[in-house]
Parts: structure tokens; sequence; C-alpha cells
């Protein structure tokens, strides 16, 4: 049991470290760190912590899934496809605003803008 809460503590200050992590990155943070740890361990504890809602999992189609903090306001993500750097970008309500005009209602919307990021623009 205690080791079960320091695996989950360390997971969670990668994310708070990284603010957005993939399962292979959190893998090799820990490692650096000293602590081995199995992916499917990691994974475990992120599925108990999504549960949980104190995480949130991002999916992306072509790639490693990542994970935030869950009390984040929720947001849009764009992901270079260079260096892979996720930046956060505020959520356009004005779909969901008219979607709700007709009557639906929405429960989540993920959007990402796949490209290049302005450091990896500059140096094309
Ligand atoms: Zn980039
Ligand atoms: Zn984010």
């Amino acid at each position: 049991m205690q080791r079960n809460t320091s695996q989950r503590r360390n997971i969670l200050e990668i994310i708070r470290q990284e603010g957005h992590a993939t399962l292979p990155e959190i893998e090799e943070k820990l490692l650096a760190s000293g602590e081995k740890m199995a992916l499917s361990t990691i994974y475990r504890n992120l599925s108990k912590l999504e549960s949980e809602n104190i995480v949130r999992k991002i999916p992306i189609k072509s790639g490693d899934d990542f994970y935030e903090f869950y009390e984040q306001e929720k947001h849009d993500h764009f992901i270079c496809l260079k260096c892979g750097k996720i930046v956060d970008i505020p959520k356009k309500k004005t779909n969901i605003k008219s979607l709700e005009k007709e009557g639906k209602s929405v429960e989540e919307v993920v959007t990402i803008y796949y490209g290049l990021c302005d450091d990896c623009n500059k140096c094309m």
C-alpha cells in the first residue's frame, strides 16, 4: 500500500512538472529520477487517477495519448509535428452554442491542432 502511494505521487509530480505527459515520457522521467516502474504499472495508476478525475487523458490518433491535470479549465491543444511540443490554446465556444440552440447537448469536445510551432517554423 505504501509503495502504491509513492508511485502515484511520483507520477502526479511528473505531470505537474511537464504540464502534459505521455506514458513513455512518464516512464522515462521516473527512470531518470531513479524509480523503475513498468509501463503497465504506470498505466494502471493513470487509469485510476483518470477515474478519480484527478488527471484527464487526451487521446491522440497517431501517437501516444497524453495526460494532464483535470482541474485545469478545458482547452484545446496544438501539437507540433516536428518537436512534439504541446501548447494549450483556449477553446472556441461558438460551435457548442449553435449545437445547443438546435437542442443538442455537448458532453465533451476534443480538438487537436497539428502543425509546426513558431520555433520550428523559424528554423525552416
Ligand atoms: Zn516545434
Ligand atoms: Zn493542456
